[in-house]
């Protein structure tokens, strides 16, 4: 079980990709009328006893703006309510114009808008989830936002707080940066990313940096994922992650090492490596990564 809540936790997507679906989320529902929820699958509305009191809850409801606390969607209801969405591993969200389009497989949940239009839930392995809940009080009720760490996509802080608390880790740089409760929203793809245009190995002690390095490191996490966002995110051969839309993201073109073991690093020319770590590949150069 353990295992299973730290894969979703890390797993696809990562921050960007959750962020670029928050930015067209925000457009394509704020300020829409919820006219009719429809669920198929019950796992998905998981946290609400029945499926009818989650349907009682949006049915009537308008829809604000939506925001993010790390990988969860905060989609505010009037009423002082919030519709709360988290993709796991699997789960997409689909906005379609009409409400004629063929239903896909593993359609859990179907929300119509009285603009016409609707909102589905999409999750073949089930781990996602939507619920609604108070948005007062939010982190007390909800386990798994009381321990999430910084957003680095939103928190500003100093280079030499941040690495205050990367120093306190005491943990190999990959893993300070995968973990949830120190930043939310990194994983597998982007660590490995952050730490190459760090120039740092996966495996260095977290408070073993020189100055320079954390400041390195510290401009490296805000940039690649900056830069992801603006290139709408990574799609892999899974095609596990697409837009609202339906569309691929594009900044898989621009990885210096994920995904490239034996390829050339762009950078030095030598074949970027691979190792297996705790179960996952983690991809570096190692003459520009030290
Ligand atoms: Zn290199």
């Amino acid at each position: 079980m353990a295992a299973a809540t730290r894969e979703v936790e890390e797993g696809m997507p990562e921050l960007p990709e959750v962020e670029v679906i928050r930015r067209d989320l925000d457009r394509e529902i704020g300020g829409k009328k919820v006219k009719s929820v429809e669920v198929h699958g019950a796992r998905s509305v998981r946290r609400h006893r029945q499926r009818k009191e989650f349907v009682a809850a949006l049915e009537g409801r308008k829809v604000g703006s939506v925001s993010r606390r790390g990988k969860y969607l905060l989609c505010r209801l009037d009423g002082g309510q919030v519709l709360v969405v988290h993709l796991g591993m699997s789960g997409r969200l689909v906005r379609t114009k009409s409400a004629k389009e063929p239903l896909e497989r593993h359609t859990h949940v179907v929300i119509t808008f009285t603009q016409g239009g609707q909102l589905r839930f999409v999750d073949p392995r089930t781990f996602g989830e939507m619920f609604v809940t108070e948005l007062d009080g939010l982190e007390d009720r909800v386990e798994e936002l009381a321990h999430l760490g910084l957003d680095p996509l939103e928190t500003a802080m100093s280079w030499d707080a941040f690495g205050r608390l990367v120093a306190s880790r005491r943990m190999k740089l990959k893993n300070a940066l995968m973990d949830q409760t120190f930043l939310a929203g990194i994983g597998n793809i982007y660590s490995d990313e952050i730490l190459f245009a760090a120039g740092l190995r996966w495996d260095r002690m977290s408070d073993s940096l020189t100055q320079e390095e954390v400041r390195r490191l510290y401009r490296s996490l805000s940039e690649i994922l900056q830069d992801a966002v603006k290139h709408r995110g990574s799609t892999l051969a899974d095609e596990a992650y697409v837009d609202l839309f339906g569309n691929p993201g594009g900044y898989q073109e621009h990885h210096q090492v994920y995904a490239r073991e034996g390829e050339a690093c762009r950078r030095c020319r030598r074949p970027i490596v691979r190792r297996k770590v705790s179960g996952r590949s983690t991809y570096f150069c190692e003459t520009c990564q030290i």
